[in-house]
């Protein structure tokens, strides 16, 4: 083909806590700071891998490259009295109280907000659906059971509890595959999206189960799959050189083939992560099969809180063909102090990033918080009749006749999810929390009656 590079494979190597000490490159940082990481790694899942730790990074640039903040870990990301608690103990050198004490410290800082679980699982013939979440009408998430991992871990991810084995993969798909039968029911469903952990780190074998009986008899009203993955970033060879590259590729244009919008939701935090000759060779075999990449992620305070950073990514996602999609606050994540944005900053960044950019790129949405009764964007600052106030607005609704209500939250520069924020104007409440009581309510009742398969 004209123009194009010949890619060598590679083969993937991981690195974690065991590699601290060894890794060249984290050698040559002063000893606290390997201290520090392997004190942290020993609480949270750490892993890089070889393409992210030679390709990706900036090792001049380290401490602040934002790549080796998304991947490595840093001391502010326990408090003070944890990491203290936890140095203790990596200083002590006692397995066993090494391990005791990230068990009590996980469990600390276990982030799955109340109700989270099992609010969004569907009940089929008086039994949960393993696997699958149904928040919003059209579309529902599915939980491949063996696509619950990653090509490297996000320093910021709210899923770590399944990474160090705490929650047993309470999310994932079980063998009998009941998600297909639900889907098949709930014709209102018009999307599909499979996610994780990162389903693309499944063989070819495991992505044809999953998604092709969804091409076939039952499944008339899936018009969309959407494959939520952060691969295109940490591991590009997955669709260039790996053993089944070619064959992924194929199944793609079979999903578009079959009349179907195939949707990658690429997880990018900086355009670092575009920047490289296999990630753009990567985007370009996705594009050719038909498939769109859409691109989200959330706003992360040491990695990309700045509206420069935001703009160019945005401009090089449009420049590649990509979709700037979502721009996320990030949720309760278990090292939340260290990665906040207060909500009026993420608004600000938001709003400088999106004044830079062609209409092109703002196609992007947000600043958006995936909440309980939703998903809601900062929408901006106002002042009416002498108040101070943050409107709101919802772009998802677990009732649909939420979306696109505008509803209005007392300013306050510390806020940073909407459990922080109080109705403005003497309200009690916000419009929406009555009916989401009665909403949960419901949900709980008929959780109640199903027998809890697989519990
Ligand atoms: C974000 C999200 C979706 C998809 O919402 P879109 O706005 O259609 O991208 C679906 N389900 C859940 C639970 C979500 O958080
Ligand atoms: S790729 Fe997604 S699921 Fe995996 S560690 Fe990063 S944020 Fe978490």
């Amino acid at each position: 083909m004209a123009g194009t590079t010949q890619f060598e494979p590679r083969k993937m190597k991981f690195y974690g806590l065991r590699d601290i000490e060894s890794l060249p490159q984290l050698r040559k940082l002063p000893e606290e700071r390997r201290f520090a990481m392997r004190v942290v790694a020993n609480v949270l899942p750490m892993r890089a891998n070889n393409y992210v730790v030679e390709d990706l990074i900036d090792w001049n640039r380290v401490p602040d490259d934002p790549i080796f903040n998304l991947t490595f870990m840093q001391q502010g990301m326990l408090s003070p009295e944890r990491f203290e608690r936890m140095a203790e103990a990596v200083r002590g050198g006692d397995a066993e109280r090494i391990k005791r004490t990230a068990g009590e410290l996980r469990l600390e800082m276990n982030p799955h907000p109340a109700g989270q679980m099992t609010a969004n699982v569907p009940v089929m013939d008086e039994s949960l659906v393993q696997g699958v979440q149904h928040k919003y009408r059209e579309t529902c998430l599915v939980f491949p059971s063996a696509g619950q991992t990653c090509h490297a871990y996000c320093t910021f991810c709210f899923r770590w509890p399944q990474f160090v084995g705490m929650d047993d993969l309470k999310f994932a798909t079980d063998e009998s595959l009941r998600f297909q039968e639900y889907i098949k029911r709930h014709t209102e469903i018009t999307d599909i999206l499979f996610t994780g952990g990162d389903p693309m780190v499944m063989g070819i074998n495991n992505l044809r189960a999953y998604i092709e009986p969804l091409l076939g008899p039952g499944f008339e009203h899936i018009e969309t799959i959407r494959i939520g993955t952060k691969s295109v970033s940490y591991w590009p060879y997955r669709y260039v050189t790996d053993r089944d590259a070619d064959e992924i590729l194929r199944l793609f244009e079979r999903i578009v083939g079959s009349g179907r919008h195939l949707a990658i939701m690429g997880h990018y935090n900086h355009h670092v992560e575009l920047s490289t000759d296999i990630a753009r060779e990567a985007v370009r075999r996705i594009r050719r099969t038909g498939a769109q990449i859409r691109c989200q992620s959330p706003l992360i305070r040491h990695i990309n809180d700045d509206p420069q950073v935001w703009a160019a990514m945005w401009q090089t996602q449009v420049r590649l063909g990509m979709i700037p999609y979502y721009m996320f606050i990030e949720r309760n994540t278990g090292a939340k102090a260290y990665f906040e944005v207060p909500l009026v900053r993420a608004y600000e960044i938001f709003r400088q990033a999106y004044g830079k950019v062609s209409g092109l790129a703002r196609t992007v949405r947000g600043p958006s918080m995936s909440a309980l009764p939703g998903k809601i964007a900062m929408e901006g600052v106002a002042e009416i009749h002498g108040e101070k106030v943050f409107v709101l607005r919802f772009i998802q609704g677990r009732n649909g006749d939420w979306v696109k209500r505008a509803f209005f939250a007392k300013f306050d520069e510390h806020a940073a999810w909407l459990t922080d924020l109080k109705p403005a104007f003497g309200a009690k409440e916000f419009f929406y929390e009555a009916e989401l009581r009665q909403l949960l309510e419901d949900k709980q009742k008929s959780l109640e009656t199903a027998d809890s398969v697989g519990d």
